[in-house]
């Protein structure tokens, strides 16, 4: 899964990422989504470990342009698993009472304890990604926000966090087809927002905004991930993959019981 990783300090031109790929997995959809049931019953085994471990603890990050997949990504990749030790932390528009205090203050304390997994939907990095693209606060307060974030990172990871950071990569095309999905279907219709069309002719600059995030805080204890998301179900196999790896190598146990326990008759 090197191949969606990104090195420390590369420069990212989002160009060079195909949003289409489907290198990893080339049998297609059928035989993605039935891999994809695998992974989950992998996914629920490891996170029973893990909780039971109470010893590491996951963060997730989920970051991509409107309509990129977030939601989706939750739904599939972590269908089945125990809600007990995984937490999902949204992150809106700040409220007033964040927006008193750094940046950092309200994401801090959502990150997982011990033996459990969160889930970033959106996160610290819209800080330097609409904050950035809108101006909402100055350039010499934002651009501080790469090593202030790099920072803040190595903190976690080296409190016993993993970090995993998952850019959803869709292209304009892509996205005009998921807003117009949102029109047409009933189903979907909740989601359209009028502002969503307002960001999307700010493709642009947001683009510049990731292709700097990615190129400057994709670190070895906290990694980026370009993940291809045109095709969502060749995203969650990627983003199911690269977690199941990641938690392999953590090499869990369950803990071992405190005395020896043979012997012992429930009356
Ligand atoms: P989503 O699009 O994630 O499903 P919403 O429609 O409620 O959920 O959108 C959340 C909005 O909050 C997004 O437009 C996002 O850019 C915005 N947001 C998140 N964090 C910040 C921030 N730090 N400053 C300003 N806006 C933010």
């Amino acid at each position: 899964m090197d191949r969606y990783r990104v090195k420390q300090k590369s420069k990212i031109n989002l160009k060079d990422h195909d949003p289409d790929d489907q290198s990893f997995f080339d049998a297609g959809k059928e035989a993605g989504r039935i891999h994809l049931k695998e992974l989950n019953i992998d996914l629920m085994s490891l996170q029973n470990v893990l909780y039971a471990e109470h010893k590491h603890k996951i963060l997730i990050v989920l970051q991509g342009m409107d309509t990129s997949g977030k939601d989706g990504t939750i739904k599939h990749v972590f269908l089945g698993v125990n809600p007990q030790g995984v937490r999902i932390a949204n992150f809106k528009v700040p409220t007033s009472i964040e927006l008193d205090h750094d940046y950092l203050w309200r994401v801090h304390h959502q990150v997982p304890g011990k033996g459990e997994i969160t889930i970033f939907n959106r996160s610290h990095y819209e800080d330097l990604l609409v904050v950035r693209v809108h101006a909402l606060v100055a350039k010499e307060i934002w651009s501080k926000r790469f090593s202030q974030i790099n920072d803040f990172e190595r903190l976690l990871s080296e409190e016993g966090t993993t970090v995993l950071k998952f850019f959803l990569h869709i292209d304009q095309d892509e996205q005009k087809k998921r807003l117009q999905a949102r029109l047409d279907d009933p189903d979907k219709r909740w989601k359209f927002r009028k502002g969503d069309l307002e960001e999307r002719k700010l493709w642009a600059q947001y683009i510049l905004a990731y292709e700097d995030v990615l190129s400057k805080t994709s670190t070895p204890y906290a990694p980026w991930y370009i993940i291809p998301s045109n095709r969502k179900w060749y995203r969650n196999l990627v983003i199911g993959t690269i977690l199941i790896d990641t938690l392999k190598k953590l090499e869990m146990r369950y803990p071992t019981p405190e005395d020896d326990l043979s012997g012992i008759t429930i009356t």
